[in-house]
């Protein structure tokens, strides 16, 4: 029997969906073990039933849940309690799931900050009214899945790779243990570092030197006075039994995408001790605290009047 497998988006931008459509052949090995029941990308499932005629949302009995994106209102709260207790596993897909990503930057900001922003203050729209009448309302924060709900897998990235999905589901159906590496980025990098002192940091448009040069004969990129954070990233982006990491490969510093090296760790923290150790003062960095929670705000950034 294939093993059914119910997934939602939330608070997204779809890149973790394409993820899924990106797997290429090894889906067509999978496909035939799994049943999608419901799933908006790709099928025409709706929560309301088929013509609207429920009063309460309803996702179908699965083994599996997969969900992409974080918390953001009240209705994204409610379909992951249901699903929580429709599936027996919960996988949270990609950072926004996993730690809010890019949408959690906006807890930086009070909700209705949000709403003046969008509906009223914008001065690329004229000035309207904020929605209140057939829309869900927004949460007081984004929220990461597991902060609502108990997740049993988590699967980072922004995307997640498609390598890491066909593993976890590969586990799942073979019913042995999924693991995150442990290491950081830094720890799967092949460049040269040598812990010289760094003057200032460059625009992240130019670009490293040693483009197309192998790695091991390139200078960290940090050590060239790019911002890269590595040092405060999980790795996994180059495969799970380790391998160059998906933006080192493309001579592009590390952004931070697969989160957090532990749940508990401070990413900011970890970042100033590592440019430190080059002699650079991690202050110089405008919206730092931003910048190195790009990608795991919840729980992470706070409003900014409440951060004085
Ligand atoms: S983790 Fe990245 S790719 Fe996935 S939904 Fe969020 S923003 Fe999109
Ligand atoms: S800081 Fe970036 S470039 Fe340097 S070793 Fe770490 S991952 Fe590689
Ligand atoms: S190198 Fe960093 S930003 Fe790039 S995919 Fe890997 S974790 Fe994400």
């Amino acid at each position: 029997m294939p093993v059914r497998v119910a997934q939602e988006w939330f608070a997204i931008c779809g890149g973790c969906e394409v993820t899924i459509l990106d797997v290429g052949e090894p889906l067509l090995d999978l496909l035939p073990e799994l049943d999608f029941v419901h799933m908006p990308v790709i099928m025409d499932h709706k929560l309301y039933g088929q013509t609207g005629e429920l009063t309460e949302m309803e996702i179908p009995e699965a083994e599996v849940g997969i969900i992409s994106g974080g918390i953001r209102n009240e209705e994204n709260r409610e379909l992951a309690i249901k699903m929580r207790e429709r599936v027996n596993t919960l996988i949270a897909m990609g950072s926004c799931a996993c730690y809010g990503g890019v949408p959690a930057l906006a807890n930086q900001f009070e909700v209705d900050e949000i709403y003046q922003r969008v509906f009223k203050g914008n001065t690329t729209t004229e000035p309207g009214e904020v929605p209140r009448v057939g829309v869900p309302p927004l949460t007081d924060r984004v929220y990461a899945l597991d902060e609502v709900v108990q997740v049993d897998i988590k699967l980072p990235g922004c995307p997640t790779t498609p390598d890491m999905f066909v593993a976890a589901v590969l586990h799942l159906l073979k019913g042995t243990p999924f693991a995150l590496p442990e290491k950081s980025v830094c720890d799967e990098c092949p460049t040269i570092r040598e812990k010289k002192a760094v003057a200032t940091l460059k625009r992240p448009l130019e670009s490293v030197e040693g483009v197309g040069e192998a790695l091991e004969a390139v200078r960290c990129f940090m050590e060239q006075g790019f911002l890269c954070q590595g040092p405060a990233t999980r790795s996994g982006c180059g495969g799970l039994e380790g391998g160059v990491p998906r933006c080192i490969r493309a001579y592009m510093p590390c952004r931070g995408c697969y989160g957090p090296l532990r749940h508990d760790a401070n990413p900011m923290v970890e970042m100033m001790g590592a440019l430190s150790t080059i002699g650079l003062d991690a202050k110089q960095i405008p919206d730092r605290a931003a910048q190195f929670n790009r990608f795991a705000g919840a729980g992470r950034l706070r409003p900014r009047r409440a951060r004085r």
